[in-house]
């Protein structure tokens, strides 16, 4: 059987392939080509694929990143401190999900934004039991702040935010359409992977997410599907099992 057609088979009678997801966007898709900060279209075009998985049923919790505005590490880097860095990075975050939660509002999806850091004058402060109870209720659940603590990233709030949640994967969306041997926009060699175990992305040292995150994943037994959150529609064709990505299982 060839492969779209095994996906076909594998999605049933939804048509999607996983039901419950975490997806994580980074800050920087959210920049689209500027420099810093948040593309409005760009984030009206992600909150638009998150509102079609929502209709074709899909459970979706989001973690957004904070590097479109600041990381801790490249505070320290420049000489700053790094858990006030950490700390501006998480804030970012919270500056990220409030902006998604607005352009999910604006198109009819019910959200909420649950912090780990707690910021009650403007969103509710995250435990996982109300995680549970907001996405049981049908609601996107925006997971803003990290994991609350410095020297972490996004990328590990994630894959915890999946493990407490029980979703049936982890997708990432990033800028490239899966994961490379090497960094194709440096390295025309370079080799992308259909599927991979959580294992080799580690023993690979593969620059896919951090090793906590992809540690994290594995120790649970979750997928980790990589795909381009720049190409319009991808995300749903992945919630179908279709489209263009690297799965990673264990
Ligand atoms: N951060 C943190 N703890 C966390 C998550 C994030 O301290 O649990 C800080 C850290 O400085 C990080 C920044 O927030 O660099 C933004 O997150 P990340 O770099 O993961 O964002 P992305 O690269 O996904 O845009």
């Amino acid at each position: 059987m060839a492969d779209a057609e095994k996906r076909e088979t594998a999605a049933g009678a939804t048509g999607l392939r996983w039901h419950k997801v975490l997806l994580k966007v980074s800050g920087e898709a959210l920049m689209g080509s500027r420099g810093f900060g948040i593309d409005p279209a760009v984030l009206d075009r992600i909150a638009s694929e998150v509102a079609e998985g929502v209709r074709l049923g899909a459970r979706i919790g989001l973690v957004v990143g904070g590097g479109n505005f600041v990381r801790g590490a490249k505070i320290a880097a420049d000489g700053g401190d790094r858990v006030a860095g950490d700390h501006m990075g998480m804030l970012a975050t919270v500056m990220n999900c409030l902006a998604m939660k607005a352009a999910l509002v604006h198109r009819g999806v019910p959200c909420v934004v649950l912090s780990a850091l707690v910021v009650p004058a403007i969103c509710e402060t995250f435990t996982q039991r109300a995680a549970v109870e907001h996405m049981d209720a049908g609601r996107v659940v925006l997971f803003a702040g990290g994991t609350g603590n410095p020297f972490f990233t996004t990328d590990s709030a994630a894959a915890l935010r999946a493990a407490e949640l029980g979703c049936d994967a982890l997708m990432k969306g990033t800028n490239v359409d899966g994961i490379y041997s090497a960094d194709p926009r440096n390295d025309p060699a370079a080799v992308r992977y259909e599927t991979l175990t959580h294992q080799e992305v580690l023993a690979r040292d593969l620059a896919v997410m951090d090793a906590a995150a992809i540690a994290l994943a594995r120790d649970n037994g979750i997928p980790v599907i990589v795909f381009s959150i720049k190409e319009p529609g991808e995300f749903v064709d992945v919630l179908r099992g279709a489209g263009r990505a690297t799965v990673v299982t264990g």
